[in-house]
């Protein structure tokens, strides 16, 4: 029986994934590094731990959704010790092939479950309990997990039960997310330069066989000029690298994701780096 579930990082997604599971009646507690973004998560219900370590202290399954690959390390190395016997750790956070096979190995040091279980899907599936769920590992953990992945998402897809091949996928989807957005910047930035309005790319692919919705969202949000972060450029920035890295343990050619990456990163130089990833529209000029 799963009822009680700890999150680890409340940032953009983790907060709105304890909203979500807490909404599905789940016992959960929250702990964050910065204290500031787990405590509104009070007044929806939430526990509130003053540390890691009692976060995961009572906890049957531990969702950890921190930035990186050492950030969740970090956290884990603190907080595996405290967790019960029976504890399931659902690792949540984009952190790659090798830092997915780090933290199963440390799972492992603990005697602790390791489900991989990256998501699709950004701010607002999260806190409305819509994520696509990429989960692998022993197939016998499911049933432990189903709760929180059936609160958090509205599809799991159970893609093997190799350590990271939930990764596998993740970073396939994550490389068409970015380069579809660093595209759309591209266009974007085209049309201005040619002296177009830029809202008539938009509006001419609109419907159309060449048409995604995603380019629709970030393309407005281009023109706009809005970059409240859903998902940041931070993130696309180690997402991107994470992804070159597969690409040539894959054997193929990583050059485009590798010119994605110079674009993410220049933005992020040029001090967007808090901002949407929409914001790579900076790096064409
Ligand atoms: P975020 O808002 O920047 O949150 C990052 C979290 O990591 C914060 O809780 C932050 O704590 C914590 N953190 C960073 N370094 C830490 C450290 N050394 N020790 C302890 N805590 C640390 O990012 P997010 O968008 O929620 O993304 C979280 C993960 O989900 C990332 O792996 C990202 O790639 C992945 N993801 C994001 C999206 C998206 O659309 N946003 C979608 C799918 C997957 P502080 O608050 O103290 O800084």
């Amino acid at each position: 029986m799963t009822s009680r579930v700890a999150v680890l990082g409340t940032g953009i997604m983790g907060a709105g994934m304890a909203r979500s599971l807490v909404r599905a009646g789940l016992d959960v507690t929250v702990w964050n590094r910065s204290a500031d973004k787990a405590r509104p998560l009070a007044d929806a219900g939430a526990k509130v731990a003053v540390d890691e370590a009692e976060a995961v202290s009572g906890a049957d399954v531990v969702v950890t959704m921190l930035f990186d690959v050492d950030a969740v390390a970090e956290v884990m190395q603190r907080a595996l010790a405290a967790t019960p016997e029976h504890a399931i750790w659902a690792q949540t956070s984009t952190v790659g092939l090798a830092g997915t096979q780090r933290l199963a190995e440390l799972a492992g040091r603990y005697d602790r479950g390791y489900v991989d279980a990256p998501v699709l899907g950004t701010k607002q599936p999260a806190e409305q309990g819509e994520l696509i769920v990429l989960a692998s590992g022993p197939r016998e953990l499911e049933p432990r997990v189903t709760p929180v992945f059936g609160a958090i998402g509205s599809k799991t897809v159970w893609v093997g039960e190799r350590v990271g091949d939930g990764h596998r996928l993740k970073l396939a989807l994550n490389s068409w997310v970015l380069s579809i957005t660093a595209a759309t910047g591209q266009a974007i930035a085209l049309a201005r330069g040619l002296g177009v309005d830029p809202q008539l790319f938009l509006d001419t692919i609109a419907g159309g066989g060449t048409d995604s919705p995603y380019a629709q969202l970030k393309g407005k949000a281009m023109i706009a000029g809005d970059f409240a972060p859903a998902f940041g450029l931070a993130g696309a920035v180690k997402d991107s690298e994470l992804i070159v890295d597969a690409l040539r343990e894959a054997g193929d050619d990583p050059v485009l994701m590798q010119a994605v990456h110079h674009l993410m990163s220049a933005a992020a130089d040029a001090g967007h780096a808090g901002e949407d990833m929409a914001a790579v529209v900076y790096a064409f000029g």
